[in-house]
């Protein structure tokens, strides 16, 4: 595909686009400043070295109105290494020059064309030569004056590419909508690769605000005109280390100016003072962005040594653009709008105010975003000490290398300048990240953050390369990082590491493409792809202007689904872009085969990630392996109502990292992702079981099920059918496996023991009050189920005596579980004619229903703090499934064939759905972080039939299997200290339908 006409964006800013001020990941927020770099080596940039800017004194007038501005800029100059008799600078064609004047005196001055060069605007720019009235000596210093005005008018374009949230183009412009003058508009005499202290006058009509660097030292808002003098080189504010004046004098890379009709809000946070410069309407969000930027800035402040300027401002402009300048922020009031106050967005700006804004790249490469987006896109996820989102940060970093450098395209991080397309996002933001990442863990955390404050601290105000990078840690770690510098920064390429060696993503490694989960960005990436169009549909028309817009890019077919038989010709060796779904008649029959289990398009409606969606304004994007080459992945674009398809099909190359999205109206409501298709030949889920260390069998035969800890993690008690028992009793045992005895009455069955606090009695559910005989099996019928016998709730001691029953309601109680606090018991009962969740307290009072949403709720369990509960659900919404539901509830039997996992609060607040793969995930319990949970489920095996252990985050995200072994994994349940997990398997079996309890060591 053509390089610069790629398509796609994430959603998330993962994936902004090209242009001079696009820079930083997502969204970019670098301008010119820290991302461009002005000249790169080898290239002759205009009289190199024959003299540089130190300083510019502005005095600036502009006129919104008519477009103009007026410049009195007093230049101070150095001359380089030999005499100079002129010199020249770049300005802006449009701003012609009145008088030129050094030591009072006038100088003669001409323009003249801009050389050749890939760095410089030469459609807006040229040259002022400027001849001395007496030579100028090496190193001289001159101040000289330029007098200068014209029309700055260059409104800002639509991007011209089939971009969706890249910054609109402009090269500076002065409008009655807003001012926006950077260093690419030329709007001062400059000298490329100067870096320059800068301080302006600026005056602008009464009402407007100028938005500059540094600090604003001084403002008057006078009937005619408000004057704001913005104080580029203000930094090191009040502390410690600034100098004698208040101040030291800190060069930027540019200056860039913004302004408007803005609203000022300002407040202090500590010493720096935080504004927002939004239009009235946006006002309400000011507080948002305020407390925002607080937050990062004390943040980074800890992490970094102090903000190195005075103020940080935010300010709303008047075309789309996410930049960032040295102290402030320039973000689209569409940007605004959504509250871009992410650590991606504002966040990885305020960083880019120590790292890039304040520290310089120089012209050995740019370190500088890589090192941004690691602290701020992934390193504030492990300061508000959330391991998963980091963890998710990891894998997507990974992800958009495997997914956009195919190995023939990949280059050396030392090469990357600035971003152009999505390859460079890869390699410049992502793996550079990821290599800071590496470094931090091959040197330590305390090394690696002193050389970042040793890097703030001696290099603010300077440019520095890679090589002085390497030095400096070298330097504050004491290793020889040579190897490490060579293999990462000067190479291309990854890690050649298995994925079980690194589950958790610590590595840069390249994920294999059939490795990915299937989405849209598989799509975009392959050089092989069709997009179909449904032949005769009410909404053919979305979708036609959509596949129009795809079919430009090169090497993308198009077909009418009228063309395409149900073999799918010209769509097995390809990646296929499928709208309309079932509207797609035989095309849509081809791709069916390859749909993941459990997912269903119908004209009126959708199943996916084991819930219904029906209704015109629903739309969904679901992908899923080619059924004929899964090398290759079909998407499916479905909407219910053309209206339900249009607001999508704008963004739809935003949505490329998911498997499965559903839209609502044009807004995002579930994803999720499906699991890799297993390589061909391997087992599903061969893996190791790297979180399980000295895993010991603690029951040798028949079944063990269900067995939990004591609270002080010395004993277990769990259900067997040992001693050639028809059904359960219940035991107590050691850790060791040994001196198992009986704790329940030995008649009727029993299931889900739990020790009670103080571990001197138990509790279990037990059917001896209504038979002392076992209940009879459920008749199958060739399905999975589950009886639901008359329990009831017992406490005992642990010898077995002082029976006191709890419940006493008609059928079905059990699966009671304690709170590690000891406040109360969750149990799941029938009494009110719907499996749902109870709790009580310990000695059966105070009941209290938890859940009453129609169909099965249950297998409740309590976080490590016990104030949630995770627990297991089926929720049919199709009345026929809610009849069939009922129908065997009558039977007191449940078919557990699909159950999702839940977590509320331990009151039945905020019930919310953790996962939605539409298998059996049951037997959830907390990780001792109470963020994530491991459950059994089938989710991996097409077939249902095999059941593991996985891991998941309450807020979905993170799946990661734990078990490889047996066919079946299930009722995991940690110690109270963390360390052991102890779970039931039939692994190693040596008759059929055995189980066993397992215990191991956890490895986090
Ligand atoms: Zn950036």
């Amino acid at each position: 595909m053509k390089k610069g006409d790629r398509l796609l964006f994430s959603e998330s800013g993962r994936l902004s686009a090209v242009g001079r001020k696009v820079a930083c990941p997502l969204f970019c927020l670098l301008v010119g400043p820290s991302c461009s770099v002005l000249s790169s080596p080898g290239e002759p940039s205009v009289d190199s070295g024959a003299i540089s800017v130190l300083r510019h004194e502005i005095q600036l007038a502009i006129d919104p109105t008519s477009h103009r501005m007026r410049g009195l800029d007093r230049v101070t100059i150095q001359v380089g290494r030999r005499e100079v008799r002129e010199f020249s600078v770049t300005l802006n064609k449009a701003l012609v020059v009145a008088w030129v004047s050094s030591e009072g005196k006038l100088l003669p001055f001409y323009p003249r064309p801009l050389p050749p060069s890939a760095e410089l605007d030469t459609r807006h720019a040229h040259q002022v030569v400027v001849r001395l009235d007496r030579p100028a000596r090496a190193g001289e210093t001159l101040i000289v004056d330029f007098d200068y005005a014209g029309e700055i008018n260059d409104p800002p374009r639509e991007p011209r590419h089939l971009r969706f949230v890249t910054p609109s183009e402009t090269s500076g412009h002065i409008g009655p909508e807003g001012v926006y003058i950077g260093p690419e508009t030329y709007w001062y005499p400059d000298v490329p690769n100067s870096l320059a202290s800068y301080r302006v006058t600026a005056t602008t009509p009464p009402g407007w605000e100028v938005i500059g660097q540094g600090g604003l030292v001084a403002h008057e808002a006078r009937a005619d005109a408000t004057v704001a003098t913005w104080d580029a080189s203000a930094c090191g504010f009040r502390s410690p280390e600034v100098s004698a004046e208040g101040r030291f004098d800190c060069p930027a890379e540019g200056l860039t100016l913004a302004a408007g009709k803005f609203v000022v809000v300002m407040r202090m946070s500590g010493n720096t003072e935080i504004a927002t410069y939004f239009y009235p309407e946006d006002m309400e969000l000011a507080d948002e962005y305020l407390a925002a930027a607080a937050a990062y800035l004390d943040a980074y402040s800890r992490v970094l040594g102090p903000y190195p300027f005075p103020r940080f401002s935010i300010g709303e402009n008047f075309f789309a653009s996410g930049l960032g300048m040295p102290s402030y922020a320039l973000l689209g009031a569409g940007s605004i709008r959504r509250h871009y106050t992410q650590p991606y967005a504002l966040g990885h700006e305020i960083v880019h105010s120590w790292i890039g804004n304040h520290v310089f790249n120089d012209n050995g490469g740019n370190w500088a975003e890589g090192l941004t987006t690691y602290l701020a896109n992934y390193y504030w996820h492990e300061l508000k000490g959330d391991p998963q989102k980091a963890r998710e940060e990891r894998r997507m970093m990974l992800l958009s290398y495997a997914v956009y450098v195919p190995p023939d395209q990949d280059y050396p991080v030392v090469q990357f300048k600035r971003k152009s397309d999505q390859r460079d996002n890869a390699i410049g933001y992502n793996k550079a990240a990821m290599v800071f990442h590496m470094l931090r863990r091959e040197i330590g955390d305390d090394r690696f953050f002193a050389a970042l404050r040793t890097l703030v601290a001696e290099y603010g105000g300077r440019r520095i390369g890679w090589r002085e990078l390497e030095a400096l840690f070298t330097r504050v770690s004491s290793r020889d990082l040579r190897a490490f510098f060579a293999r990462w920064i000067e190479r291309a390429g990854a890690a050649d590491v298995k994925a079980e060696a690194d589950p958790d993503y610590h590595v840069f490694r390249r994920i294999p493409r059939r490795d990915l989960p299937p989405m849209l960005n598989l799509f975009v990436t392959d050089p092989r792809r069709v997009v179909v169009t449904p032949s005769l549909d009410s909404a053919a028309a979305p979708y036609r202007e959509l596949a129009e817009r795809v079919a430009k890019q090169e090497g993308v077919g198009l077909r009418s689904a009228s063309e395409v038989g149900a073999a799918g010709q010209d769509l097995r060796d390809a990646s296929v872009l499928l709208l309309g779904g079932p509207n797609a008649g035989s095309a849509y029959a081809w791709a069916k085969r390859g749909l993941p289990p459990g997912v269903d398009l119908r004209p009126d409606g959708f199943r996916v990630g084991g819930k219904d969606y029906q209704g015109s304004g629903m739309a969904l994007l679901l992908s899923f392996r080619n059924p004929d080459d899964p090398t290759h992945v079909v998407s499916v674009f479905y909407g219910l109502s053309p209206e339900a398809v249009k607001p999508v099909a704008r963004l739809l190359f935003f949505y490329g990292w998911n498997s499965y999205l559903v839209f609502e109206n044009g807004a995002v409501i579930k994803r999720g992702d499906e699991p890799p298709r297993p390589a061909e030949g391997a087992p599903a889920g061969a893996r190791s079981e790297r979180h399980l260390r000295n895993i010991r069998q603690l029951t040798h035969g028949r079944q063990n099920a269900e067995a939990y800890f004591s609270f002080d993690g010395r004993s277990l008690i769990f259900q067997s059918t040992r001693d050639g028992r028809g059904c359960y009793q219940q035991y107590v045992m050691g850790l060791d496996g040994r001196d198992a005895r009986m704790v329940s009455t030995g008649r009727g069955t029993t299931t889900c023991g739990y020790f009670l606090p103080g571990d001197r009695r138990v509790l279990f559910s037990s059917t001896h009050a209504k038979s002392p005989e076992c209940p009879p099996k459920p008749s199958a019928q060739g399905r999975y189920l589950w009886s639901l016998d008359d329990y009831d709730i017992y406490t005992a001691t642990l010898g077995g005596g002082d029976l006191v029953r709890l419940t006493a309601t008609p059928g079905y109680d059990a699966e009671a579980t304690i709170a590690p606090d000891g406040s109360r018991i969750v149990f799941t009962s029938v009494r009110d004619d719907d499996l749902d969740i109870y709790s009580m307290r310990l000695d059966g009072t105070d009941v209290k229903r938890l859940t009453s949403v129609a169909g099965y709720d249950g297998g409740p369990v309590f976080s490590p703090d016990s104030k949630r509960i995770a627990y297991r659900a089926h929720h049919p919404t199709d009345p026929a499934e809610l009849a069939r539901y009922r129908e065997l509830l009558a039977q007191n039997l449940v078919e557990p064939s699909k159950l999702e996992l839940f977590v509320m609060d331990a009151d039945g607040g905020n019930q919310r759905q953790v996962t939605g793969n539409g298998a059996a995930n049951f037997a959830p319990f907390f990780l001792p972080d109470g963020r994530r949970i491991i459950f059994s489920s089938n989710l991996h095996d097409p077939q249902r039939r095999t059941f593991h252990l996985f891991l998941i985050g309450d807020d979905g995200q993170g799946l990661e299997q734990v078990t490889a072994e047996g066919g079946f994994n299930s009722f995991p349940m940690f110690s109270p200290d963390g360390s052991k997990l102890v779970w039931v398997s039939d692994r190693g079996t040596k008759e059929k339908g055995e189980f066993n309890i397992f215990l191991a060591d956890w490895a986090p």
